[in-house]
């Protein structure tokens, strides 16, 4: 799609009239919280990533690791990760809480309940938080969105239908956008707000028309989705992926960011990009990311003029070459 097309559709998408939701602290007849967390004092909140995450196995038929690692990256923030065996994608999953709402970003790459229970693995996770908390796990209110209506960031989602006290975003661009309240996607940026813990949130267009960055402003975590992660950046419209890339660094510019996630993991500690389709990982890159590495990709991609792939050192650009990978340019393959 030209840069022409690309915003005729957004000025398209600009008039839908809607807010179809808001989400702040005063929404509602809610009762306020007793002895409410404070998220807004001594940022950023401090949190740690694994050394290691568990990344497959060698035989998937012997794999024995839990479906869905959770780990606890400080006491109010989860992030998961779908087990390799049950999808090569190994898709993250950031779950917030908040003192009113708890957000879960990404649903995996399976569908079924009776597959892979991720309904089972979110509402452990929120009764654990509000054990911890003192809490009524069912007067917490769950937002299920996603980063960008991809099969491995959303095939969980029907899980939560019939979840009480839970909104789930649309799967149509508008209503994603009316999800948050968008009426001028990309630049617009809202305050999303779980009950003192706010998430920023905006477009970022490139590896698909409709993805969003969310900034976590307790962690200060930048999640990048797809459009930028430790992997093949597929980006299937060059032009507004650099002003989305533009976009990130502008925030940067103005707010403190202590990491920056993206969604997968495809590459190895030495920048090795493993195969399509690998579910053995042993020695994977860590997901989270640097702002210098994300102002090193920026400066990489204005050298970029034609399609093609690209390492920056951190990530592959892989411009306009969807479906291929590094392999497909290695002299010794199969053909
Ligand atoms: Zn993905």
């Amino acid at each position: 799609m030209d840069r022409r097309t690309f915003l005729a559709r957004n000025a398209a998408v600009a008039v839908v009239p809607v807010a179809l939701t808001t989400f702040s602290a005063s929404a509602g007849a809610r009762s306020p919280v007793r002895n409410p967390i404070d998220f807004k004092s001594n940022l950023p909140a401090p949190g740690d990533f694994p050394a290691r995450w568990i990344c497959g196995s060698e035989s998937l038929m012997d794999n024995t690791d839990p479906p869905v690692q959770v780990h606890w990256y400080n006491d109010h923030t989860a992030i998961l990760r779908q087990n390799k065996a049950y999808s090569y994608e190994a898709p993250f999953a950031p779950l917030y809480f908040g003192n009113e709402r708890v957000l879960l970003l990404d649903e995996g790459f399976t569908t079924l309940r009776n597959d892979w229970d991720l309904r089972a693995v979110v509402d452990t996770c929120i009764v654990d938080w509000a054990s911890r908390n003192g809490r009524d796990p069912a007067s917490l209110e769950l937002l299920v969105a996603f980063s960008h209506l991809h099969a491995d960031h959303y095939a969980a989602v029907n899980q939560f239908a019939d979840r009480p006290n839970t909104r789930y975003m649309g799967l149509t661009h508008e209503e994603m956008i009316g999800f948050w309240g968008m009426t001028n996607f990309p630049e617009e940026r809202v305050t999303l707000d779980l009950g003192g813990r706010e998430i920023l949130i905006w477009g970022s267009p490139g590896h698909v028309v409709s993805e969003f960055a969310y900034y976590d402003s307790y962690t200060q975590i930048l999640y990048t989705g797809d459009m930028f992660y430790r992997g093949r950046c597929y980006i299937s419209f060059w032009e507004p992926w650099f002003e989305s890339m533009k976009r990130l660094i502008d925030f940067v510019d103005t707010h403190p960011v202590t990491h920056v996630m993206g969604c997968h993991v495809e590459i190895s500690k030495d920048g090795e990009d493993y195969p399509y389709g690998l579910t053995w990982q042993p020695n994977e890159a860590p997901v989270q990311m640097t702002v210098k590495q994300l102002r090193e990709t920026y400066e990489f991609a204005k050298t970029i003029t034609e399609p093609g792939i690209y390492f920056t050192g951190t990530v592959f650009l892989c411009n306009q070459t969807r479906s291929m990978t590094t392999i497909d340019v290695n002299p010794y393959r199969y053909s």
